[in-house]
């Protein structure tokens, strides 16, 4: 199903011109229209999803097997030294267009991002605790 007002439904299905590496039944690849560095690409999938946790199973791993196909594709192309696979969950997460999207950024020596947290530095027993948390335990 795509959404009425949903802009990546409307570039994904074509409505909306955009810069396309490459296309199937499912998904559209485009070029970010802000890239954080050169070949900064979107996996859009043609149907809407807002999110990771909206997509179904068989889309997931779709999304994956395409984001290394690209990944190769990027890296063989551009020469970039690594790459980042983003995708953001949220508001708070930093997502602002709620069509479920995948980034991938190729990273180049010395191109100034900074793509990462403040890591933190939970003892052993909050780590437990959260563990169980999270299994319910
Ligand atoms: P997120 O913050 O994860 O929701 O990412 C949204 C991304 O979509 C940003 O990196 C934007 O630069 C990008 N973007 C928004 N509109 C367009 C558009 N029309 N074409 C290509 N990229 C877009
Ligand atoms: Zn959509």
């Amino acid at each position: 199903m795509r959404e009425e007002n949903c802009i990546f439904c409307k570039i994904a299905n074509g409505e909306i011109p955009s810069k396309t590496l490459y296309e199937d039944e499912r998904f559209r690849v485009i070029l970010d229209l802000g890239p954080a560095a050169k070949g900064h690409s979107l996996i859009l999938p043609k149907e809407h999803f807002a999110d990771l946790y909206e997509l179904p199973d068989e889309w997931a791993a779709d999304a994956m097997k395409l984001a290394r196909k690209m990944a190769v594709q990027i890296r063989g192309r551009l020469g970039a030294d690594g790459l980042n696979i983003i995708q953001n969950n949220g508001e708070v997460a930093g997502q602002t267009v709620f069509h479920f999207h995948m980034h991938l950024i190729p990273r180049y020596e010395n191109d100034g991002q900074k793509i990462g947290w403040e890591a933190g530095s939970p003892s052993a027993e909050e780590l437990e605790a959260v563990r169980e948390q999270i299994l319910g335990a």
